[in-house]
């Protein structure tokens, strides 16, 4: 059986948000089979937000999640690194409303999570297999999900800059690939943006230390992690957003110049077109035994 995951200890660290600038703990907990990845918010009494297409909330410069009187911001790169560690079942607490930015990647929140170590639980893991192409496309953004037997994404993106004129990726995401191709890769702004930002109360904690801000002839930063780390970030932001479908993916994701609003309408229509895909309690072919059918079972909704 290809079991669900949680992970085997709690861990906690601190950080500060992004937009908000403030500091916030974050806690990642063991959950039971079957409960996904959940938000808490230990300052509204324990209200807790399922990280699902259903609550998305804000979607302006980072994902957030909107539940009664709770909201929790800037979700992408930690579920981005829960779910590509394999992580189904998890309690993520924090004390303030965003998740902490950490070095603007997923490679802190993997770290952490390979800290806590990953618990196989006594449930299958039901993936979401997909059967016929679902797409989504607003002026010249556009993505799209196709049968595939393995999780793949590919990702385009082009900008009006000398630096970011276009940077193309296709990769097959596991959880080794994930770790060292695509968690390192920072999130990135325009100077030009960072002014703008600050006077609409956003990227207040925001600094060097934690995105790669791209001047005129440059980036400020010291140096890029990878040669093409916007691509890789872009990777990672999609992984993060589609996370909210509540459920594994096998199929290829194609994305060209998206961003949260996007990726996150599209977690929504991938839910609502129900026929395009299919349950399976079985994953990529390297997690069977050779021969191994893929057993289909009622989709739940
Ligand atoms: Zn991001």
């Amino acid at each position: 059986m290809d079991a669900q995951r949680t992970l085997r200890r709690s861990i906690s660290c601190a950080g500060i948000g992004l937009h908000s600038g403030r500091k916030v703990t974050l806690s990642l907990k063991p959950a039971p089979p079957d409960a996904g990845i959940r938000f808490r918010r230990t300052d509204l009494g324990g209200l807790e937000i399922p990280a699902s297409a259903e609550h998305v909330g804000g979607i302006q410069y980072a994902t957030g999640l909107t539940r009664e009187r709770a909201t929790v911001e800037t979700v992408e790169h930690l579920l981005a690194a829960l779910v590509s560690s394999g992580v189904d079942n998890a309690i993520v607490e924090l004390n303030t409303p965003e998740v902490p930015i950490m070095d603007g990647s997923a490679a802190p929140f993997i770290y952490l999570i390979q800290e806590a170590g990953i618990k196989r639980l006594a449930a299958p893991r039901r993936y979401l297999k997909v059967l016929r192409p679902i797409t989504l496309s607003r002026g010249d953004k556009r993505i799209a999900l196709y049968p595939s037997d393995h999780f793949k994404v590919t990702y385009s993106i082009s900008f009006d800059h000398p630096l970011l004129r276009h940077q193309a990726r296709t990769l097959r995401i596991s959880e080794d690939s994930f770790a060292e191709e695509i968690a390192p890769a920072r999130t990135f702004c325009f100077l030009k943006e960072v002014e703008m930002l600050r006077q609409n109360g956003l990227a207040l904690g925001g600094s060097l230390d934690n995105a790669i801000v791209i001047g005129e002839t440059g980036v400020l930063n010291s140096a890029l992690r990878f040669e093409d780390e916007f691509v890789r970030h872009k990777i990672l932001d999609v992984i993060g957003d589609l996370a909210l479908v509540g459920r594994p993916i096998i199929g290829h994701v194609v994305a060209h110049r998206g961003g949260h609003a996007l990726h996150t309408a599209f977690a929504s229509r991938i839910l609502e077109e129900a026929d395009a895909w299919r349950e399976v309690e079985a994953g990529a072919a390297e997690a069977q035994p050779v021969g191994a059918a893929i057993r289909t079972v009622p989709a739940a909704n």
